[in-house]
């Protein structure tokens, strides 16, 4: 069966359903919601996390006076801000790769509201919202691009101006999965772009950057480069989960 007929079929069972939890089938109050115990078992990014990319600290004086962890005291991020809704763990991945992978659409709305919370301050500072390009080929392959549908869900909820296009790969990467930090950005050099005629779009505009895991980063880094060439006034980025420990990926 086709993905967009699966798609439908949800839609039209949703109708005559009642609503189910996230990430199990214990039925909810309403739909996008977790249950009790899923809630309780979901990794939800709250401060203190380090202000330049948004890990999670594991108490209040970890990130010192400046209150940024240690990769961003060594090295400060290409972006002014970063923020996670979710620790990737098992919980977030299980939403994450969903969304990605298994024809679930209908999870970018709720994973928006949870991402709305955690990049509030971000999101009320931001002129214009732009997702992580996917490669048309990947694009093809799974028909959407999640963090597009991220953005459009927080770009209604928000009512900021989302722009779908207005970065692109320029050509594709092979998976960055197994790269380390210097690797991953040697393999992003030049992939991505701002779409040709679309630079006015982000010149002297705040820019929020949406994807839906942040790992090392080189690839928010990568956009907020091409960014800011294209003179946009300062980059932010949001994402639904983030990998919590800095050392990891
Ligand atoms: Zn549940
Ligand atoms: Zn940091």
């Amino acid at each position: 069966m086709s993905g967009m007929v699966r798609a439908a079929g949800r839609a039209a069972l949703d109708l005559l359903l009642p609503p189910v939890c996230l990430t199990c089938d214990r039925p909810v109050d309403a739909a996008g919601q977790f249950c009790a115990d899923c809630f309780a078992r979901t990794g939800f990014i709250t401060e203190p996390c380090c202000r330049a990319c948004g890990v999670p600290f594991a108490h209040a004086a970890a990130g010192g006076a400046e209150r940024l962890c240690v990769i961003c005291r060594a090295v400060p991020p290409a972006w002014r801000r970063a923020r996670g809704a979710l620790r990737y763990d098992a919980q977030a991945a299980r939403l994450v790769l969903a969304l990605k992978y298994a024809d679930r659409p209908d999870l970018a709305a709720p994973l928006a509201v949870l991402m709305a919370r955690a990049g509030a301050v971000l999101l009320r500072e931001a002129d214009l919202i732009v997702p992580v390009p996917l490669h048309r080929r990947r694009l093809f392959a799974r028909r959407y691009n999640q963090s597009a549908l991220l953005a459009q869900a927080l770009g209604r909820r928000s009512g900021v101006a989302v722009v779908p296009d207005l970065l692109c790969r320029v050509r594709g990467t092979r998976p960055l999965g197994n790269l380390g930090r210097a690797a991953r950005a040697e393999a992003l050099r030049g992939a991505i772009a701002v779409r040709p005629g679309r630079a006015a779009l982000a010149a002297g505009r705040h820019v929020l950057l949406i994807d839906d895991v942040l790992t090392s980063g080189a690839t928010a880094a990568t956009c907020t480069e091409v960014l800011l060439a294209a003179g946009a006034a300062s980059v932010d980025v949001l994402v639904a989960a983030r990998v919590a420990d800095p050392r990891g990926g």
